[in-house]
């Protein structure tokens, strides 16, 4: 019998660089986060299928075909999340948090699609995403899109692209849905089958077309732009004013409209050519109706989600990538009595706050060398018998200058500083 294997587009991450990378994205995210003033929240990865039926609207992509719903023992049809925005309004809603009141949300965590697996695109990825309920105004748009920015600041990330669109007010989006409805049909002909089953749903996702055969069409299609109500026309150069003063620089795709049906208004992405056909890396805008929708009083909303698989791809191809190993020392042990006392001398060196891997299984001296190479730690501390009855310790540094010392025990921490100092 073959061995179990993980999930088809799910993916182990095995202990090393990799995990080193997303250590460092996630703490540039909290890092972020509290720069600007958003608090955390947490919500289950299941949910009620209702939830994203009602939210992401039943005639997209991840309601028809995407999500993982099952009927619990309950008989409750239940749905791994394939986005959390929903969740944190159903949450929001649940526990009053919108109520006369005014809020700024992260969250991160693992999203559940099921796609045509490859590279870039999973069937378990992660998010991060931030949320600002109660705003209608186009400051806190600004303030999304400027935070998002400062995340490639802070991970060192250049080539990356601000697209930035307005779909206007669901009155604006009808008048032109109308009218869309009316061009494609006089040319349903030219139209590929996704298109033609959107066409009677929801033409505007016909614009979001993929098919290399659609672009002449979708190219020649009448323009959101040309039917924006005022309201959403100053509110989107309320937008576009604030990047220009940041310094944020933008390109206005029209054809923007992003796949969920919840966006009012701004609505925009970040994508990068380094990454292959799975170029967009956030995605966000203004959904004002949502939670109205969903049952809570009418709260403006805006917000964005950024895809942590495709962002670390990104950090590690622009060079972020090697960071040192977390481990400080590595701690061979010869003899017996060594290997008894070792638990106490790691143990201390552990409180004072040094990161200690200690040698487990016994081996002779270049046995224990050789794995204190492949731990990655900064130095070996050896300790055999003769040491024990002596008092002393052996500092071997592993990397960059220094030679090997013999120091008594008492003083070992002040000649490990003095070795990590040296180091840096
Ligand atoms: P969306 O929720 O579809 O707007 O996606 C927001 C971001 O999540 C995208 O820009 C991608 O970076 C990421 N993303 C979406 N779907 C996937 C997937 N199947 N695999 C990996 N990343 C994804």
């Amino acid at each position: 019998m073959s061995g179990i294997q993980a999930v088809r587009g799910m993916n182990d991450l095995l202990p090393g660089e990799r995990v080193r990378l997303w250590h460092r994205v996630e703490s540039a995210i909290r890092e972020l986060t509290s720069l600007y003033g958003y608090q955390e929240m947490r919500t289950p990865v299941l949910e009620r299928t209702e939830l994203f039926k009602r939210s992401i609207g039943e005639q997209t992509d991840i309601v028809e075909k995407e999500m993982y719903t099952f009927t619990d023992t309950g008989g409750d049809s239940l749905t791994l999340r394939p986005e959390a925005t929903a969740s944190c309004v159903r949450a929001g809603i649940q526990h009053g948090l919108f109520h006369n009141q005014q809020t700024r949300l992260w969250y991160m965590g693992p999203m559940f699609r099921h796609e045509r697996p490859q590279k870039g695109r999973y069937r378990q990825f992660h998010q991060f995403g931030a949320e600002a309920f109660g705003w209608d105004g186009p400051d806190v748009d600004a303030e999304l899109i400027i935070m998002s920015s400062q995340l490639w600041a802070l991970l060192g990330i250049e080539r990356i692209t601000l697209e930035l669109n307005s779909i206007g007010s669901p009155a604006a989006r009808a008048e032109y849905r109308e009218r869309l409805v009316g061009y494609f049909g006089e040319r349903k002909a030219e139209l590929d089958d996704d298109s033609q089953r959107r066409l009677g749903s929801n033409p505007l996702r016909i614009l979001d077309s993929k098919n290399p055969e659609m672009k002449t069409i979708i190219e020649e299609a009448p323009q959101l732009a040309d039917y924006l109500d005022d309201e959403s026309k100053t509110h989107f150069d309320g937008v576009k004013e604030r990047l220009n003063r940041a310094g944020i620089d933008f390109r206005i795709n029209q054809r923007l409209v992003r796949g969920l049906d919840y966006y009012t208004r701004t609505v925009f992405e970040w994508t990068t050519d380094l990454l292959g056909a799975q170029s967009a890396v956030c995605g966000g805008g203004r959904y004002d109706l949502l939670v109205e929708q969903l049952g809570g009083k009418p709260t403006p909303a805006t917000g964005y989600a950024i895809g942590l698989e495709r962002l670390i791809e990104l950090v590690s191809l622009q060079g972020g990538g090697e960071e040192e190993g977390a481990t400080d020392i590595y701690l061979a042990l010869l003899g017996e009595t060594a290997e008894l006392e070792g638990v106490a001398i790691a143990h201390q060196l552990r409180t004072e706050g040094y990161s200690v891997v200690a040698n487990c299984g016994g081996g002779n001296l270049k046995k224990q060398m050789k794995r204190a190479d492949r731990s990655g730690a900064s130095m070996a501390l050896i300790v055999g018998d003769d040491e024990i009855n002596a008092g002393t310790v052996v500092i071997k540094p592993l990397r960059g200058v220094g030679t090997q010392v013999t120091v008594e025990r008492d003083s070992i921490q002040s000649s490990i500083s003095g070795f990590l100092v040296e180091e840096n």
